[in-house]
């Protein structure tokens, strides 16, 4: 049998525990040897709380209790992410993780929906959706797995405390057997024929080997960039929001299931509600307001004393020309960083981190297996920057930023996109890659993008029979959504930490 694979990790962020939890499953079967180095002198972005549904399969995947795991890291349950003001300054929409309807006779929901509201009816998306009426009920429960039911419509994630997440994903992995030691890497080595990474030193004159280097330096890459040369692909004329001033304030009501994102003037405010505190944030592009003012826009719209001082965050919208180069494979924000409209930079992690164990190298680094990670990583990031853009994109605000995003040229696949489904109502479904029809539709419908005509296989049904069913989904969606739990009594139920803040009814 070939020896374990020697594989060094650069970072304990986010991405640098995720990645040794999953690679840590490797250890004991002797495919490889995992060791990871992290800086607690630089530390970590320190953001990072919301996620998508997939990050249920991931901790499924390391057989995580789910309790326990909400308990350590202090999370609360996430239905969608609401948004206040895109579109239209006076505008409130929702992106749940669920379905709007069902597809009838083969043809898809949104087709009847435009077709009734053609035909007069009075019928918002937001009533065909399980998930949004849990959202707007701030309503939690469990999923059904019966798929007649109404209630198996829909899929949720987590916030969760990012540091918290961390040295959870730490106790997991070193309990499989990963090594960590607690330095700088003050030096990389690569091999002068083939430039690959042999060895990086730390601080302490210690030099590490390794056969595969994965790089979780955060933004720097310091592997991937400063000494591997990947090249920077940037995105920002299309997402030119480039800080973020974040604050974590004292909890207050509502304790949402849901992210809760406002649009602002030069880009736009997130509150993440946690067990013990609220996260929030203001995202902003400081060609269109001043970081003074932008700090202060921020302080302005907390609902609970701040717990810190706000901190500010540089970035730029982009990605690496390549995430995996040679024998280092970059993973988290050293391999790029769209924003965090859409929670998906621990997807990306996620699901760079699948494609690497389903590619699983030996010390050769195969270049086929290289050409084809990159390859599904391209894709991954082209199918997130193309949603990103649609938010800033439809829009009818006045002010600067939102009129150069209104005006600006976006990619060709997203403007393919807008019309088809202006057109026809017609969504393209992806069989990789983020994200399904029914995101697409949320934000399409919630800006204000509106179909002209839909399939016109929906006309096969009766009027009178398509109202009754529509009428039925409705009904049945607003009994089963009243008989939920309200998101905080089911988070004291079943994961609260006593002596976090006193949820509904539960002792402090
Ligand atoms: C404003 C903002 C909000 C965000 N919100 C979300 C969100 O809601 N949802 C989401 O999915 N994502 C979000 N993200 C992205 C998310 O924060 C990151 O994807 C995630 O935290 C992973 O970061 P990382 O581990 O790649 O980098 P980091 O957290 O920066 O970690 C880098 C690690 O590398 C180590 N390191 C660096 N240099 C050295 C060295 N020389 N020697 C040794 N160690 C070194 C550091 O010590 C640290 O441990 C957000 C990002 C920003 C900027």
């Amino acid at each position: 049998m070939a020896a374990p694979l020697k594989v060094v990790i650069i970072g304990g962020g986010t991405a640098g525990w995720m990645s040794a939890a999953m690679l840590g499953t490797l250890i004991r079967s002797g495919v490889a040897d995992v060791r990871l180095i992290e800086s607690s002198d630089i530390g970590t972005v320190g953001v990072g709380e919301a996620t998508l549904p997939h990050i249920k399969e991931f901790n499924d995947f390391l057989g995580l209790n789910e309790a326990e795991f909400m308990r350590e890291t202090k999370a609360s349950m996430k239905l969608g992410i609401r948004f206040d003001g895109w579109g239209r300054p006076d505008g409130s929409y929702v992106h749940p993780f669920g379905a709007f309807g069902q597809p009838m006779n083969g043809v898809e929901f949104q087709h009847y929906w435009t077709r009734a509201r053609q035909m007069g009816l009075d019928l918002s998306l937001e009533e065909c959706s399980f998930a949004v009426q849990a959202v707007r009920n701030e309503r939690f429960d469990f999923p059904s797995e019966d798929p007649r039911s109404i209630k198996s419509t829909f899929l949720y994630a987590y916030h969760f405390d990012a540091s918290l997440y961390a040295a959870y994903l730490r106790k997991y992995a070193e309990a499989k057997g990963v090594k960590r030691t607690d330095a700088k890497v003050s030096g990389v080595t690569l091999k002068p024929d083939i430039g690959f990474v042999e060895s990086v030193t730390l601080e302490t004159g210690e030099t590490v080997t390794g056969d595969l280097f994965i790089d979780c330096s955060g933004f720097r890459g310091l592997l991937i960039e400063q000494n591997l040369k990947a090249g920077w692909e940037s995105w920002g004329d299309w997402l030119p929001c480039d800080r973020a001033w974040a604050v974590p304030c004292e909890r207050k009501d509502p304790f949402t299931p849901y992210t809760w994102l406002t649009a602002r003037e030069a880009g736009w405010t997130w509150r993440i509600p946690l067990q013990h505190r609220t996260g929030n944030g203001y995202v902003f592009s400081s060609r269109f307001i001043s970081e003074d003012a932008a700090r202060e826009t921020l302080l302005a719209s907390l609902d609970g004393a701040p717990a810190a001082d706000p901190r500010l965050i540089s970035f730029s919208a982009g990605r690496r020309r390549t995430s995996w180069m040679k024998n280092c494979v970059a993973v988290g924000l050293a391999s790029g960083f769209l924003e965090p409209l859409e929670s998906t930079s621990i997807y990306l992690i996620q699901i760079a981190l699948t494609f690497l164990i389903q590619l699983f190298p030996r010390a050769d680094m195969a270049p086929r297996l290289i050409a084809e990670f990159n390859r599904l990583i391209d894709i991954e990031y082209a199918r997130v920057r193309d949603f990103l853009i649609l938010h800033y994109h439809a829009n009818t605000r006045t002010e600067p930023l939102w009129e150069y995003t209104r005006n600006m040229p976006v990619p060709e696949s997203l403007t393919e996109k807008i019309e088809q489904f202006r057109h026809r109502g017609h969504i393209t479904k992806y069989r990789d890659g983020l994200f399904n029809p029914a995101s697409w539709l949320a934000v399409l419908v919630g800006q204000d993008i509106l179909p002209e005509s839909y399939d016109r296989m929906a006309d096969n049904m009766p009027h009178d029979v398509m109202k009754q069913r529509l009428d039925e989904l409705t009904g049945r969606i607003r009994a089963s959504v009243e008989a939920m739990p309200m998101h905080d009594e089911f988070v004291r139920d079943y994961c609260y930490v006593p002596g976090t803040r006193s949820l509904h009814g539960a002792a402090s």
